[in-house]
Parts: C-alpha cells; structure tokens; sequence
C-alpha cells in the first residue's frame, strides 16, 4: 500500500473543515482550530500537523480530493519518494 507523507501549515489552515468533511479518519480540528493530522482515527501525540500514513489507492484519491478543497491550499501531500503530489508545484 502507499505511504503519504501528509502535512498541514497551521499558519495557512483557518478551520474551514472541508478537509474534515471530506477525510475524517485523516483530519480533524484541534482546540486551536487547525486541523491535526490523524492515522485512520488515531492521533497518538497532540497536535501533529505531520505524519506518514499506509494508505490504500481508493484512500490516497480521497485525501488528494481533500487537499483540493482546502481553501487556503494549507494541505500538502508527498509520496514516498518526497514527490509532492498536491500542491501541483
Ligand atoms: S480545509 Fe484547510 S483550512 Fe480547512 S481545516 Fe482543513 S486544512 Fe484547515
């Protein structure tokens, strides 16, 4: 299964939540606010804005989609390989 390095700008995320509505298991919003980054429902430190995930392609799809609605582009995805898969550079 791929791996996803999936990271958010806390500076950038102002809590719209259309990553959350989309993707759920990936993101949900902290007492501050941003979004943190979850791995399938579990985030064991607080507050990670940063993680590497085992995705499958159907889940991978989805938090590209996810990527896409944020409004103020603070979602980045890389591949394994440190490959940036959204933003488009
Ligand atoms: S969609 Fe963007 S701005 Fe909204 S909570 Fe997610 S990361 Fe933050």
């Amino acid at each position: 299964m791929p791996k996803l390095h999936i990271k958010v700008d806390p500076d950038l995320c102002i809590g719209a939540a259309s990553c959350v509505t989309i993707a759920p298991e990936t993101f949900q919003l902290n007492e501050e606010n941003k979004a943190s980054v979850f791995d399938h429902g579990r985030e064991p430190t607080p507050r990670t804005y940063e993680r590497v995930i085992e995705v499958t392609e159907e889940e991978k799809e989805n938090l590209v989609l996810a990527a896409q609605s944020c409004p103020t582009l603070a979602i980045s995805i890389f591949d394994e390989a440190g490959t940036q898969l959204f933003p488009d550079l």
